[in-house]
């Protein structure tokens, strides 16, 4: 392992996976765990835009046979993709000794996961996330899945990686688009765990979009700190991880009624999160400045997509569907302060049509 990666360990089930995260880790990653011989056993899964820019990065594995392409974006996340890679595997006669290397953003991630969690009943998935929101979030903490016509991630397994590289070289060529979407999942993970963390992000928000790897790199990691604490905690959500969704009940309606073509996901998630602070806020959970502040960062890191035109009413029919509703009760992640989150099961419709017309949509 290069001297200068950062190692966090991931409890999970029994045991523990490690997430290195440094510049440059993705072309080491053949000594990083050898006994997994991903020179000789693995199918890496990739997208094309991907594997155009950053095939080079992975020259030490990809021996090991042709990449699978699988088609790019969110629409690819079905079963039928998942098929085609359990066709490649059994092309490949790959056996349970075999390793799932997904090398892509949180899409190719999870459906890579996927058919690593159900092929043979669970092959090792080793995940190379190259988006910001794939290193802060979707490589760490084993869930997988794919989307059904009725809805979003409706069919998946949890499945830890044995190993996650996060090279934050690698997101030099993301769009830049693409990148500010990832940051605000890690302003997510400053107003529910870390002061400290949102600060840094405040403050150093010039260099962060510049990605300079000596500030980038830290910060990356410090999600990845967080996140592997709650999961440690919680692996399958029956309780705290649900903070890890602060902003989503919300932002998942947005896209849902946008039919998941306005918004990057992030984006959709800091509308939710300004609508979550001010409810907070209005409930008095956290002071006006502190609400200002969260609004503020979201609003420098870039101009989020019109909401003026949607209906909250649509947004709230979604949400009467979320998976986040158990037995009736919309479990609703508010912010407590800065650095703290709780769930409540008490938010209804008024509240959550308040909380929408505060961003300026319709009844
Ligand atoms: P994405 O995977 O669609 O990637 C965005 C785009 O960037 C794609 O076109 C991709 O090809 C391209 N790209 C990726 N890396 C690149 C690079 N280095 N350079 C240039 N282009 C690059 O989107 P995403 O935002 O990474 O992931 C969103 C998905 O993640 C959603 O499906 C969401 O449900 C899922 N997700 C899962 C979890 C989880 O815990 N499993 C958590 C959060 C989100």
């Amino acid at each position: 392992m290069l001297t200068d990666a950062i190692r966090i360990d991931v409890p999970s089930g029994g045991g523990t996976y490690p997430v290195l995260i440094g510049a440059g880790l993705s072309s080491q990653i053949a000594s990083l765990q050898p006994e997994l011989n991903l020179a000789h056993r693995s199918l890496i899964v990739t997208s094309a835009p991907v594997w155009r820019l950053h095939r080079g990065a992975l020259r030490s594995i990809a021996a090991s046979g042709k990449p699978l392409v699988i088609p790019d974006g969110e629409r690819a996340k079905t079963l039928a993709t998942v098929k085609r890679i359990y066709d490649a595997l059994v092309t490949r006669h790959l056996d349970r000794s075999a390793t799932v290397v997904a090398f892509g953003g949180g899409v190719v991630g999870d459906i890579a996961g996927f058919a690593a969690a159900t092929y043979l009943r669970g092959l090792r998935l080793v995940h190379i996330p190259t988006t910001l929101l794939a290193q802060v979030d979707s490589s760490v903490g084993g869930k997988t899945g794919v989307n059904l016509t009725a809805g979003k991630n409706l069919v998946g397994a949890f499945h830890p990686p044995v190993l996650v590289v996060c090279d934050p070289l690698l997101l030099k060529s993301l769009p830049v688009r693409e990148f500010r979407a990832g940051l605000y999942e890690v302003i997510k993970y400053g107003v529910i765990a870390s002061r400290p963390l949102l600060d840094r992000v405040s403050t150093c928000l010039p260099a962060i979009l510049e990605q300079d790897p000596d500030v980038l790199t830290p910060l990356i990691a410090d999600c990845c700190r967080i996140k592997a604490d709650v999961v440690g905690r919680d692996e399958r959500e029956g309780g705290l991880r649900r903070i890890l969704n602060f902003g989503h009940t919300i932002g998942h309606a947005l896209e849902a009624i946008t039919h998941y073509r306005r918004f990057r996901h992030g984006e959709a998630i800091a509308h939710g999160m300004i609508a979550s602070a001010r409810l907070s806020a209005a409930r008095g959970l956290m002071s006006a400045e502190d609400e200002a502040s969260i609004e503020e960062v979201i609003a420098r890191v870039g101009r989020l997509p019109r909401v003026r035109d949607l209906r909250s009413s649509d947004a709230l029919d979604v949400l009467s569907r979320d998976k986040k509703v158990v037995n009736g009760r919309l479990h609703f992640v508010l912010a407590h302060g800065i650095g703290k989150a709780v769930v409540v099961a008490d938010v209804g419709a008024p509240e959550l049509r308040a909380a929408m017309r505060s961003l300026g949509m319709r009844s």
